[in-house]
C-alpha cells in the first residue's frame, strides 16, 4: 500500500503534471511565467495568490538574475511554503475537559468518514471520545453512525428526528457525567446557501455554550479539496454563521484543485488542521506546509 505521501502526490499530479512539468528544460521567459500563471490557475490557487506568487517570481526572476525553469521552481516552492505555513498549527487538545469539538460542512464533504478518523486519531492518544449525532434528518445516517460507534468503542448520543441543538446539549452532559475527554458534535449538512441551515447550526453552538460556558474548544469546517474556489465561498458562509476556527479539507488524494489551500491562505486564512488523503480510517494527516509543496510541485 502506498504511503499517504506518495496519494497525496499522485493526486495532485494531476494538476501538477502541468505544474511540475511547466518547469523543465525550459529557460525564464514571459512565456514560461504565462504558462505557470495559467497552471496556478488551474490548480484553483485563486486570482489573488496566483497574481502575488507572480509578482514575487517575477520580481526574483529580474532581481536574483534567476535563469533555469529548476530555479524558478524552487523559488516558487519557497513562496508557496511562506504563504502556507501561517495555517500549519496542529490541533492540541488540552486544558478542556470534555473537550468539545464542534464540526460542519456540506453534505459529501467528507464530514462523516472525518469524524471516525478524528475518533480513531484521539483514541491512539488514549482519550475516550463521544460523539453527538447532530445531523438528525438523515435517520440512516444517524444509524450507521450508531452502529459504528458500538463497532469502535465510541459513545453516541442520538435522537430520532430531534433539534439538532438538544441532542448537542445532552452529549455535553453525558460527557461530563461519565468523564469523557473529547466530544464531537456532528451538524447537519445541507447546502451553505439555505439559510435556516445556517440558523441552525448558529443554534447548535449557542446551546453547546450554554451547556458549557468555554465551549465550544474548536469549530472545524469540513471542506472537500476538489470543489476548488467553491471551498472559499463555503469557508465564508460558515465562518460568518459559526466562527469557524480550524479546517479539514478532504479528498486531496483524488484532486487536480490542490492549490485552494493557496487561495484559502491568501483570501481567508484559518487554521488547517487536518488534510484527507484517502478513504481509509489512518488516512487524516496533519497538515504540514514543506511536505504538501514538494507533494503539489512533484
Ligand atoms: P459527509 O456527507 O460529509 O458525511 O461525507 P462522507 O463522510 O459520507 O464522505 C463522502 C464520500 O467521500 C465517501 O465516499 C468517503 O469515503 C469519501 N471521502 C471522504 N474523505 C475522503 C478522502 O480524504 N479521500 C477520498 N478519496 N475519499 C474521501
Amino acid at each position: 500500500k502506498a504511503s499517504w505521501l506518495s496519494r497525496l502526490k499522485a493526486g495532485l499530479a494531476r494538476t501538477s503534471s502541468s505544474l511540475g512539468s511547466v518547469f523543465s528544460l525550459r529557460k525564464i521567459d514571459e512565456e514560461l511565467l504565462e504558462d505557470l500563471e495559467a497552471t496556478l490557475l488551474m490548480a484553483d490557487c485563486g486570482v489573488e495568490a496566483t497574481q502575488t506568487l507572480l509578482a514575487e517570481l517575477r520580481r526574483r526572476w529580474k532581481h536574483d538574475k534567476l535563469e533555469t525553469g529548476e530555479q524558478l521552481r524552487a523559488a516558487l516552492a519557497e513562496h508557496l511554503v511562506k504563504l502556507l505555513t501561517p495555517l500549519q498549527q496542529p490541533l492540541v487538545i488540552d486544558g478542556h475537559k470534555p473537550y468539545i469539538i464542534m464540526l460542519s460542512g456540506v453534505n459529501g464533504a467528507g464530514k462523516t468518514t472525518s469524524i471516525g478518523k478524528l475518533a480513531r486519531h484521539f483514541q491512539s492518544q488514549g482519550k475516550s471520545v463521544l460523539l453527538a449525532a447532530g445531523d438528525t434528518f438523515r435517520a440512516a445516517a444517524r444509524e450507521q453512525l450508531v452502529e459504528w460507534g458500538n463497532r469502535n468503542n465510541v459513545s453516541v448520543i442520538a435522537q430520532d428526528g430531534g433539534d439538532p441543538a438538544a441532542v448537542a446539549f445532552d452529549a455535553i452532559s453525558a460527557a461530563k457525567a461519565r468523564g469523557i475527554d473529547v466530544v464531537m458534535v456532528d451538524t447537519a449538512g445541507r447546502l451553505p446557501t439555505q439559510l435556516h441551515l445556517m440558523e441552525e447550526i448558529a443554534k447548535v453552538r449557542r446551546v453547546i455554550q450554554k451547556a458549557e460556558p468555554s465551549g465550544p474548544h474548536e469549530v472545524l469546517l469540513v471542506l472537500d479539496g476538489n470543489v476548488g474556489q467553491n471551498a472559499l465561498a463555503q469557508l465564508k458562509a460558515f465562518d460568518k454563521a459559526v466562527g469557524i476556527t480550524g479546517l479539514i479539507i478532504t479528498k486531496l488524494d483524488g484532486t487536480a484543485k490542490g492549490g485552494v489551500i493557496a487561495a484559502i491562505a491568501r483570501t481567508h486564512p484559518k487554521p488547517l488542521r487536518f488534510i484527507g488523503v484517502g478513504e481509509g480510517i489512518e488516512d487524516l494527516q496533519p497538515f504540514m506546509a514543506t511536505e504538501y509543496v514538494d507533494a503539489l510541485l512533484a
